[in-house]
């Protein structure tokens, strides 16, 4: 289907892309890798008096790993996370997940902060953002603030952004190197969206009693999912068959998702006990 009539605007700084913004009055959109937005306006799903290019602006495509963690700025590419080696030992869990978002010609365009201002529960990064307590800087016409991941997910593909901020960069907290992690999704094709997906991390002492336990789920909500109660049975145990089945069984419980044309609800819900599973297993197996 053609596109829909919009003007488009190229702007070379951040400022003067939020001018435009605000000149839009609600109408105007950021643009990045329009590999979710684009096929958005074919459908008509969005008709934008003005698509606001992202990709002019400098400074944005920038991944800093130092002493608070891994910043990651909102025009970087699915591909060049996935080329990144230092995120392997910086921050493992993100390029786990993020192998499996889609396929090489989106990974190549699809970016960071399209995929958190999107705001897709069935997409890899913002529940690796909200699994790993990350926080979004924005800047708009009233300035720049940080937004929690668990306060800018608000319902499916809504943000708590307003219409003239734009996201600059995330912020994935430090990680230990002894942290433990697992990353497991299944989709009925490589590179599809995820049926369900499960992130985890914990850390443990010396006996190997986990503690901070971190589990997010993917595509089983309106949002990216942190699962509470799987969190707290599973703090306080070590890693055995009969906590995994426990552990499995409450996260199942705890998610209510919509079943849809690929997977009936109880299937997604009996998915999301099978990969914490696997994902526990995983990372207690993983050297440290
Ligand atoms: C066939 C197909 C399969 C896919 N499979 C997966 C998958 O398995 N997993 C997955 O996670 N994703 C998948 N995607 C989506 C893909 O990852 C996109 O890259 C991602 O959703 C963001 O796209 P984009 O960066 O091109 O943003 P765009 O499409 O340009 O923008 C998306 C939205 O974010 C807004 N926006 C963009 N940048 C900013 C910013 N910096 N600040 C504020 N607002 C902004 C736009 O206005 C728009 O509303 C798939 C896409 C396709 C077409």
């Amino acid at each position: 289907m053609k596109l829909p009539h919009f003007d488009y605007q190229a702007p070379a700084s951040l400022d003067e892309a939020v001018a435009l913004l605000v000149a839009g009055d609600g109408g105007a959109r950021p643009l990045a890798g329009g590999q979710s937005f684009v096929p958005i306006m074919a459908f008509r799903l969005a008709e934008p008096s003005m698509l606001v290019d992202l990709r002019k602006i400098p400074g944005l495509d920038q991944i800093e790993i130092g002493d608070e963690g891994v910043r990651i700025g909102a025009m970087v590419r699915w591909r060049d996370l996935l080329d990144d080696a230092r995120l392997a030992s910086a921050l493992p869990l993100l390029p786990a997940a993020i192998d499996h978002v889609a396929h090489y010609q989106i990974r190549n365009r699809g970016t960071v902060g399209g995929s958190l201002a999107h705001a897709d529960p069935a997409a890899e990064m913002p529940t690796i953002a909200l699994t790993c307590d990350a926080v979004i800087d924005v800047i708009g016409s009233k300035g720049k603030r940080s937004i929690p991941a668990a306060d800018l997910f608000t319902g499916p593909l809504m943000t708590s952004l307003d219409s003239d901020e734009i996201i600059t960069s995330v912020l994935l907290p430090a990680w230990p190197a002894s942290r433990r992690w697992g990353f497991q999704e299944f989709s009925r094709r490589r590179g599809d969206f995820a049926l369900a997906g499960i992130a985890v991390f914990y850390d443990e002492d010396a006996s190997g009693v986990v503690a901070n336990a971190h589990i997010g789920a993917i595509s089983v909500g309106d949002t990216p999912l942190r699962l509470s109660k799987a969190e707290a049975a599973l703090n306080g145990r070590k890693i055995d068959e009969a906590t995994l089945a426990e552990v499995a069984a409450v996260a199942s419980g705890e998610v209510d998702p919509n079943g849809d044309i690929h997977a009936s609800a109880r299937y997604r819900k009996a998915l999301v006990g099978t990969l914490l599973s696997r994902a526990l297993s995983a990372a207690a197996n993983r050297k440290a």
